[in-house]
């Protein structure tokens, strides 16, 4: 079996039917790059950017955070890396930033929330220009966590254009290719989805958020975790709103959650057209095998039966298993 997931290495993801699907993978410093590469990854689908924050003792510099993003798309080789900007807050805190004791951080001031503040403009603005500065050495697409509104993606659109265009004006080359996206990870952002993706570049959905989100269930708390369901019919039909939205309007839609690797998971959601899977990096072999034995036409089926017929996670288990021997 590992010697068939290295023998992949090197190959496209197609599957059985000959359906080109890009398999990426998540990373949280640039040294993680090596790994994707070794695994065969065919893009970075999310630069988790607050490792770069948390392993600091100030707020990295523009220039520090420059280095960190060039390093990232120069060692991707022209491969596309979907940077999101940072996601601090709910479990994650900064000894140098201070936060509000809040009730309940994961439904608090984080990630955009943060960044579109008073208190986090100058620094959402800092880490926009390193990224625009950077998006000169490989292909760079920009993602924002946490997004509830439509007025909160315009508004950081916003601030990303004053910022380049300050950038042009000061003379610094600043690519006209980069792609600007939204996490999905908030159940209201993937009800509108068919909205958001008049004005996106792309979707990439966070189902470790939009589960615990979905089923008002904390993500880290043991007591309540059989709600934690990812297989969940409820789930997949947001998952399927939220891709057949972007197809609508010709966007992309792809996923960065831990489901996007789950192999019960992956199936399904090439059923429902995903386009991009993002995982660990240590998946991506592992899925590019089982995509090859996959036909998108039969998942397409699978899918169709899990989002019209099935009622429980376990109805929708059974039938994967049925249609993936
Ligand atoms: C997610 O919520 O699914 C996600 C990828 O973001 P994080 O795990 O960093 O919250
Ligand atoms: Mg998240």
């Amino acid at each position: 079996q590992k010697a068939e997931w290295a023998a992949l290495k090197n190959a496209e993801t197609v599957t059985a039917d000959g359906k080109h699907f890009e398999l990426a993978a998540n990373i949280g410093t640039p040294d993680d790059v090596k790994g994707v590469n070794d695994n065969g990854g065919e893009a970075i689908g999310l630069y988790r950017t607050e490792f770069l924050y948390m392993n600091s003792d100030h707020f990295p510099t523009e220039d520090e955070q420059y280095d960190a993003y060039k390093a990232v798309l120069e060692g991707m080789n022209g491969k596309p890396v979907v940077v999101r900007t940072m996601d601090i807050g709910g479990d994650k805190k900064l000894p140098y930033f201070q936060l509000p004791d809040e009730m309940n951080p994961f439904l608090g001031w984080r990630a955009l929330r943060i960044s579109l503040s008073e208190a986090g403009d100058a620094m959402f603005r800092t880490q926009l220009r390193a990224l625009l500065r950077a998006s000169v050495h490989g292909r760079l697409r920009i993602m924002f966590p946490m997004v509830a509104l439509l007025t909160e993606f315009r508004k950081a659109k916003g601030i990303l254009l004053e910022e380049k265009a300050k950038l042009v004006a000061e003379g610094v080359a600043v690519s006209d290719a980069i792609e600007v996206g939204i996490m999905i990870e908030i159940p209201a952002a993937a009800m509108l989805a068919d909205q958001f993706a008049k004005e996106v570049d792309f979707f990439s959905i966070g189902t470790n958020d939009l589960i615990q989100y979905s089923m008002a269930a904390d993500r880290m708390n043991e007591q309540v975790s059989y709600l934690y369901q990812p297989y969940n019919p409820s789930l997949l039909r947001l998952i399927n709103n939220v891709i057949k939205s972007a197809h609508a309007e010709g966007k992309w839609a792809g996923m960065c959650g831990a489901m996007a690797g789950d192999q019960t998971a992956v199936p399904l959601l090439m059923g429902m057209g995903l386009d991009e899977f993002s995982m660990s990096a240590t998946s991506v072999l592992q899925t590019r095998s089982l995509m090859k034995r996959l036909d998108t036409t039969k998942m397409q089926e699978l899918a169709n039966k899990a989002l019209t017929e099935a009622g429980t996670m376990e109805e929708v288990v059974a039938l994967v298993e049925e249609y993936v021997k």
